[in-house]
């Protein structure tokens, strides 16, 4: 029997008989397509694993990465779990503020970035003290790979318990300050295979990749759920509607954020044909508006299956696959996955009847080890009795589905993305003549929630609200960059002194309004 843990052990030995089949084929990006077989995962990732392990890490080294999509990323990551690292993606629209806070918090031995950002990433990697900064770019170069040739293409994988760290997920703090959640080996095999049986992965299945690989979403959910099923992967490494279309007929997997669902369906092409041999569309990340998953359905003839999850805790829910176990239904997340326990509890911890709404609280196999370098916060955020309070407000009907219904930490979800008011603040109020500043989410046709900020000027200062705008881009990513400012002389507060953003948010709802 093996007693090894360690993830890609796993992954490995659900690759087909066959090594000499397509296991990926990249549908856009320079040299498409190209076709990874799985003698290549097998060989690239041994030689990526040889080459980290011979640089002599120190034991749970972190690898922190910032690249573009491509596979060989992908290999990339299959490579640290083999060499027994711990992985850390960094969305590849993180900046210069935010890159340095994760190498100072997570003190990586290894940072890999995209060659164009080789300058100023070294700088800061070099200076926090990481010793190994390497290149990788989405065209196949990069110092990454250059070395790794030099490497012998076998490798025993590292002997790994399923305790054992093997990824590290920086989610976004209310406080303005990001927590790494720590993955184990076993939080993430123990969700793939319950994911794998529950939503019918079978032979013949083909994924439709679209999602980045820097997200629980695109790296874990979908990735290990084709190679857990040993299924061949058509690889975008950017979302184009109408290039799925074409590519969809070959698929009979697909995974999307809503914001895709809703791009497909501005396809005039897109429709019951493309989808003939679609098998399962699955929603998440964010809320699926109850008029995309009808219209999805009016169109294509397809449920969209929709889950809930959370880079601290995987997937947690999921609409039903088989019928005989219930309807997928709109506007709810569906049942707690198996193995998975989740109960919705009101301010005082007590346990909320049926339909009531409360704070979610989660627990089972696939919720996280704690945040990283962060005992206190993690304490805080479980209950007494070990649940985790994902801060999520939700209830469960009387049938078991369960629905979210808003977020308790104001986070906001814009294209699938969390951005978190609190950090967007922090850089505001730092500005020169900014006294302080609400940020909040509205109502966005596209975007699910556009970012807004409201700023309060210092005493006699007028700052430009384009400058401040323009002063955000340069220091976070763009995605979180409010698509619109305004200064006003002071922010509704209750009788507590506490800003009133549910007083904002109404005040600005039709902001993004289409006419
Ligand atoms: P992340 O850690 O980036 O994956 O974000 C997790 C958060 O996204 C959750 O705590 C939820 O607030 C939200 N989320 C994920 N899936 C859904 C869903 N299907 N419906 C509503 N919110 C969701």
């Amino acid at each position: 029997m093996n007693t090894n843990q360690n993830l890609f052990v796993a992954l490995r030995d659900a690759f087909p008989a066959d090594l000499d089949g397509v296991a990926i084929e990249t549908a856009d990006g320079p040299g498409a397509p190209l076709r990874y077989r799985w003698r290549d995962i097998e060989r690239a990732t041994a030689m990526i694993a040889n080459l980290l392990a011979s640089l002599e890490l120190p034991e749970g080294a972190r690898v922190a990465v910032q690249t573009e999509k491509s596979v060989e990323a992908l290999l990339l990551y299959l490579a640290v779990l083999r060499a027994g690292y711990v992985y850390l993606p960094l969305n590849t629209a993180y900046q210069a503020a935010e890159i340095e806070y994760f190498v100072a918090n997570a003190e990586p031995s290894v940072v890999v970035c995209a060659k164009k950002n080789f300058g100023w990433v070294s700088k800061i990697a070099f200076q926090a003290g990481t010793k190994n900064v390497f290149t990788l770019d989405d065209d196949r170069t990069g110092t990454l790979l250059d070395r790794a040739a030099f490497h012998a293409d076998t490798h025993e994988p590292a002997q790994k318990s399923a305790d054992d760290l093997a990824a590290i997920l920086y989610t976004s703090g209310t406080t303005g300050r990001s927590k790494g959640a720590m993955l184990t080996h076993g939080n993430l095999l123990s969700n793939a295979r319950v994911l794998h049986d529950y939503w019918g992965w079978k032979q013949g299945d083909v994924l439709l990749h679209v999602l980045p690989i820097f997200h629980v979403h695109g790296l874990f959910v979908a990735s290990h759920g084709a190679l857990l099923n040993g299924s061949r992967m058509i690889w975008f490494a950017r979302f184009d509607p109408a290039e799925v279309v074409k590519r969809l007929p070959e698929a009979t997997v697909f995974m999307g954020v809503p914001t895709l669902y809703v791009r497909l369906l501005a396809e005039s092409g897109f429709g019951r044909e493309a989808c003939r041999n679609m098998r399962l569309f699955i929603a998440g990340s964010a809320p699926l508006l109850i008029e995309t998953f009808v219209a999805f359905r009016e169109r294509t003839g397809h449920t969209i299956l929709e889950r809930y999850g959370m880079s601290e805790t995987i997937m947690l829910t999921s609409n039903p696959y088989h019928a005989k176990d219930g309807e997928r239904r709109g506007g709810t997340v569906g049942f707690p996955l198996p193995g998975v326990g989740l109960r919705v509890s009101d301010d005082n911890g007590r346990p909320c009847p049926a339909g009531e709404i409360g704070g979610i609280e989660v627990k089972g196999p696939n919720v996280f080890k704690g945040y990283w370098r962060m005992p206190e916060k993690t304490k805080e955020e479980f209950t007494a009795d070990g649940w985790f309070k994902t801060g999520d407000v939700g209830k469960v009907d009387a049938d078991g589905y369960v629905t979210i219904v808003g977020r308790s930490k104001d986070l906001i979800i814009t294209g699938g993305y969390n951005v978190y008011p609190a950090e967007i603040e922090g850089y505001l109020n730092e500005m020169p003549g900014v006294a302080e500043s609400a940020v909040i989410g509205v109502p966005h046709p596209d975007f699910g929630e556009g970012v807004v900020a409201v700023v309060v000027p210092k005493a006699g200062a007028q700052p430009e609200p384009a400058a401040l705008v323009a002063e955000l881009k340069s220091k976070i990513a763009n995605f979180k960059v409010p698509k619109h400012c305004f200064v006003v002389d002071a922010l509704p507060r209750n009788t507590m002194g506490k800003v009133q953003k549910k007083e904002l948010r109404e005040q600005h709802s039709t902001l993004f309004r289409s006419s």
